[in-house]
């Protein structure tokens, strides 16, 4: 089974579009780590695909941390003596300090100032900021807007609730013919940032509805959690369970123009990080890996050493080092259709492997297969023929149980998809048997569908 193949004969160029458009449905609500905004936005990921949802009293103990009270927001503003209103909730929600403590007074300019945040270098846009654990309130406005105050009264109101509640997260499984796990995480607590948030989250959905269709080796978790206090909720509830994750990828900031930037996994050299490595070395321009770092987003949490899971976590621009990060300039326009749907094809690509890579048994170890009576040997078919001839000398030569197919791509330095097709072919002429720790010696297809069956499906397609 090809993820790959699949994913490319059903996409459309439509899809980037597609995804943007979801992201635009997402974009005006206002979430946080808590509240109706977070619940909103779950559910209309649950149009899409079986999530289901876990609820968190305020005050449960979750490892070294405690559920925060739950906050909403109705409305919010700032309002001069002649009655118009500036930092207008209703126009951006990024106006309010987010998780601000309700308010209602009068008063001056002076006073009003310690509670605004503006970027004055970049005078036009609006900064995003939070105060989850600390209880305040503020507004965030563009830095000209805050230039334009003059000196008076200010009615200033923030109609918000903190209050006991509930945390909220999502959870979409996907069973596969294993038990062990391959975990896909992004935040749903930003409320209108499209790159740093609703990108992840548009991706992922997609990711699970393409998923969804197919006959999986792994079974796939995925998690729509408020940043840091949902990754920490998730692991303390799921503490026994966590080792299941064999493979895990945290997705954010996938929809801009930026190039492919992975952050490795604490281990640093897991499949997923070599899976990772080999698609966006081979699919994708100027990759750049980054080193595990304990700072970041959820991986932290997944990485940390009690847990030390095998999570990476895939970006194209890095957060906080593009301008537009945590600014109303990272908005829907900063995000693009065609690079929202060439972030979901590299995850599949990266499936594609984890699902794939086996290793197999040359069946005829002894000197080199006669390939040419079989149809296998075409040395005068050009360069696409000369390198799939290499990528057959590769696997047979390296198909001792010992080496996977990862192993192969990676020695060889062919893509792991040309590997595969090698193993695919050489497996259906008889000259390799799949070899793994569970089933040795076994002559069954690498996948659940019969050789034969796989041909059937390749020559029905369009
Ligand atoms: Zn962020």
């Amino acid at each position: 089974m090809s993820l790959l193949k699949d994913f490319d004969q059903k996409h459309s160029a439509a899809l980037g579009h597609e995804l943007h458009r979801f992201a635009r449905e997402l974009y005006p609500i206002c979430r946080s780590i808590t509240g109706d905004g977070l619940r909103r936005t779950l559910a209309m990921i649950q149009d899409r695909i079986p999530v289901q949802l876990a609820e968190l009293p305020t005050g449960t103990p979750v490892f070294d941390w405690t559920v925060p009270k739950e906050w909403n927001i109705h409305d919010a503003f700032i309002k001069p003596a002649d009655g118009r209103r500036v930092a207008d909730f209703q126009k951006s929600n990024l106006h309010v300090l987010n998780y601000s403590i309700p308010v209602h007074a009068k008063m001056l300019l002076h006073e009003l100032k310690p509670h605004l945040f503006t970027i004055p270098e970049k005078p036009d846009w609006i900064p995003y900021r939070t105060s989850y654990y600390k209880e305040d309130w503020g507004f965030c406005l563009s830095h000209n807007q805050m230039l334009a105050l003059e000196e008076g009264q200010y009615e200033v109101c923030i109609d918000s609730t903190l209050a006991p509640g509930h945390l909220t997260y999502g959870e979409c499984y996907l069973p596969g013919r294993r038990t062990d796990e391959v975990l896909i995480s992004c935040h749903a607590c930003h409320p209108s940032l499209a790159n740093d948030n609703l990108s992840g989250l548009t991706v992922a959905t997609h990711l699970a509805q393409f998923l969804s269709g197919q006959d999986l080796h792994y079974s796939y978790r995925f998690l729509f959690i408020p940043g840091t206090i949902g990754a920490i909720a998730w692991l303390a509830r799921n503490q026994s369970n966590a080792q299941r994750v064999r493979h895990g990828l945290v997705l954010t900031c996938i929809g801009d123009a930026g190039r492919f930037h992975y952050k490795k996994s604490r281990r640093g050299n897991a499949e997923i990080d070599r899976a990772v490595f080999d698609v966006l070395n081979h699919h994708t321009e100027l990759p750049e890996f980054l080193e595990f770092s304990p700072y970041g987003y959820d991986e932290r949490q997944y990485c940390s050493p009690g847990f030390n899971l095998p999570v990476g976590c895939l970006m194209r621009s890095v957060w906080g080092s593009f301008p537009e990060y945590h600014t109303s300039a990272d908005n829907l326009d900063f995000i693009q259709p065609a690079r929202l749907a060439e972030s979901l094809r590299v995850c599949v690509a990266i499936f594609d492997v984890l699902e794939n890579n086996r290793c197999y048994r040359n069946l005829n170890p002894y000197c080199e297969p006669q390939l040419g009576k079989r149809g296998l040997y075409r040395p005068t078919g050009g360069e696409a023929i000369r390198a799939e001839l290499n990528a057959r000398l590769w696997v047979l030569n390296l198909s001792d149980g010992e080496h996977t197919l990862l192993d192969i791509a990676e020695r060889s330095l062919l893509p792991f998809s040309a590997i595969r097709d090698a193993a695919d072919l050489l497996f259906q002429s008889g000259l390799v048997a799949v070899f793994s720790g569970e089933d040795k010696d076994t002559k069954t297809s690498p996948h659940s569908t019969s050789a034969a069956a796989i041909g059937a499906a390749r020559r029905s397609r369009p």
